[in-house]
């Protein structure tokens, strides 16, 4: 019997009353395990009415108090972070250790944003005028609306939760109708941590939720993730409601392959970065651009080390999980089969995979697609599976114009010994995040995460100061005590003395 998986309103599970529903699988299986209740408007509004009632005592909450729960929350996280990922796997098929991974980089936000009066204080300055002084302050937004994607359901929702509670906003969570129960598990552990009720809400849901909350005049703003038809379309809703939005999209990342790289560690790094949790993470490497005649001998590495992962249950110890739905596994082998027809060489094929796992589960294996090119469907589009397409060009200038020309621009790498080749490479590349023989360059909590193009709509990244701009409004105060030496009328524009 499927498990009900409800909302989180105000503190407490509350069951949907739309009467939509969504089934969710175990990919390791095929089996139904949960049907989510879907939101309707009422919903909807009901978390955001819980949201708006919490903020005024949230937002007046110190800084000192605010953190603490932060710290709780980060505690209870660091030792129940098994639970979590047991629950990330059931879900979203990546392996246990993966799902691991992805909690520890959520609990690594979590942990900036303790730091929140550091990250908040403002700038003073004395005597700005005679006898006149400025500061400014940075104050919270109200409820704020999070949107995320199935491909990291706990660590996509960190990138933003901690900085907007942190910084005194109260949040309604949307996650993926595919893998909801992580943000219900969240929920949880923050009432566990004594946030106060109707801070942190989880709505779940589909398209219906989401342009409830783009509309919502109550919701501030909005930090969507997502493919980039829908983060766009979320960007301009959102904005046109006169919400402030950031609105992260797909990519195609490329990793590019000099002469002097040194062909083993470039291997590894575009084996682990191309089929680590499947392909389904945004900073995957899904291209690879082959400088100078490198192609053969670097695909030979790669093929030989693809055949040796192994494909299966994330529960017991495979290397690479199964995709998220049988929807989407099939879409992928569509992409590989439609590469091939286009010309491509299939060096890899995961699409006869033998998984270490239940027949019904959704497998598709690494797969390598070389000699192909930019017209192909492969490379023109974000295929987000474990397919590894190999490109080939003569020199670094036509490799960089090859990267330039794409729609997206998230992350990139560059493999080589030579310096001076790095450093041209992280100032000529159009793309946010970028790698120096690092394959997946996932920034720090401490910096910002965002791409660039079609990769992100809106200014902000996610997290870091710019995390912090985002969910906070600047002030400026300028103040006098006055004495009878300020009296007079001037009517004129007020100028500094
Ligand atoms: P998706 O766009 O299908 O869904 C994202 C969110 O939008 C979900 O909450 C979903 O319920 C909602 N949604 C889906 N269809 C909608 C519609 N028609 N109208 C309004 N809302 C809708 O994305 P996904 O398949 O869950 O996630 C994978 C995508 O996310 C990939 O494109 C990946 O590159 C991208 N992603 C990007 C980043 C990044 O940092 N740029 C990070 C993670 C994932």
């Amino acid at each position: 019997m499927p498990t009900r998986i409800p909302h989180w309103i105000d503190g407490a599970v509350r069951a949907g009353t739309s009467g939509r529903t969504s089934p969710v699988t175990d990919p390791a299986t095929g089996e139904v395990t949960g049907e989510v209740a879907l939101a309707g408007v009422e919903e909807v509004d009901a978390a955001v009415a819980a949201a708006t009632a919490a903020f005024p005592a949230w937002r007046d909450t110190s800084l000192t108090r605010r953190s603490a729960v932060l710290f709780r929350f980060r505690e209870l996280l660091n030792e129940r972070k098994p639970e979590l990922a047991a629950i990330i796997t059931g879900e979203h098929g990546k392996v246990l250790d993966d799902a691991l991974g992805e909690v520890s980089r959520g609990q690594e936000v979590v942990e900036f944003a303790c730091g929140v009066p550091h990250l908040v204080k403002g700038g003073f300055t004395e005597n700005a005028s005679t006898g006149v002084d400025v500061h400014s302050v940075r104050q919270p937004l109200g409820p704020v609306a999070i949107i995320s994607p199935f491909n990291f359901p706990a660590m996509v929702p960190m990138w933003f939760f901690p900085v907007a509670i942190a910084t005194g906003n109260t949040v309604v969570l949307k996650p993926s109708e595919k893998d909801p129960s992580a943000a219900l598990w969240m929920a949880q552990l923050w009432q566990e941590a004594g946030l106060p009720d109707g801070v942190f809400n989880v709505v779940q849901g589909d398209k219906v939720a989401v342009d409830r909350l783009l509309e919502h005049p109550d919701v501030q703003s909005v930090s969507f993730v997502g493919s980039t038809p829908i983060a766009r379309y979320v960007y301009e809703n959102g904005t046109r409601a006169g919400k402030r939005v950031q609105a992260l999209g797909g990519a195609k990342n490329h990793m590019l392959v000099l002469p002097d790289a040194d062909l083993d560690l470039a291997a590894d790094a575009a084996v682990n970065a191309g089929f680590g949790s499947a392909g389904e993470r945004c900073m995957a490497i899904s291209t690879l651009v082959a400088v100078g005649g490198v192609g053969d001998d670097l695909v030979a590495r790669i093929a030989e080390r693809a055949g040796t992962l192994r494909t299966g249950d994330g529960r017991r110890g495979c290397d690479m999980g199964p995709l998220v739905t049988r929807e989407h596994r099939d879409r992928v082998a569509g992409y590989v089969d439609a590469g091939e027809e286009a010309g491509a060489k299939v060096v890899v094929d995961g699409r006869d995979v033998q998984p270490d796992g239940a027949e019904n589960g959704f497998w598709l294996g690494p797969t390598v697609l070389d000699h192909v090119s930019t017209d192909m469907t492969v490379y023109t589009d974000e295929i987000f599976g474990p397919v590894l397409v190999v490109l080939r060009v003569d020199t670094y200038e036509e490799g960089v114009a090859l990267i330039n020309a794409n729609q997206y621009g998230n992350g990139t790498a560059i493999f080589t010994n030579d310096g001076g080749a790095a450093r041209r490479f992280q100032h000529e590349v159009q793309v946010g995040m970028i790698g120096i023989n690092v394959p997946i360059p996932v920034p720090m909590a401490y910096y910002s995460f965002g791409g660039w193009k079609n990769s992100l709509f809106g200014d902000s990244h996610a997290h870091g100061t710019e995390g912090v701009h985002f969910f906070t409004r600047g002030k400026v105060v300028t103040s006098r005590w006055l004495d009878p030496s300020h009296g007079g009328l001037n009517l004129g524009f007020p100028k500094n003395s």
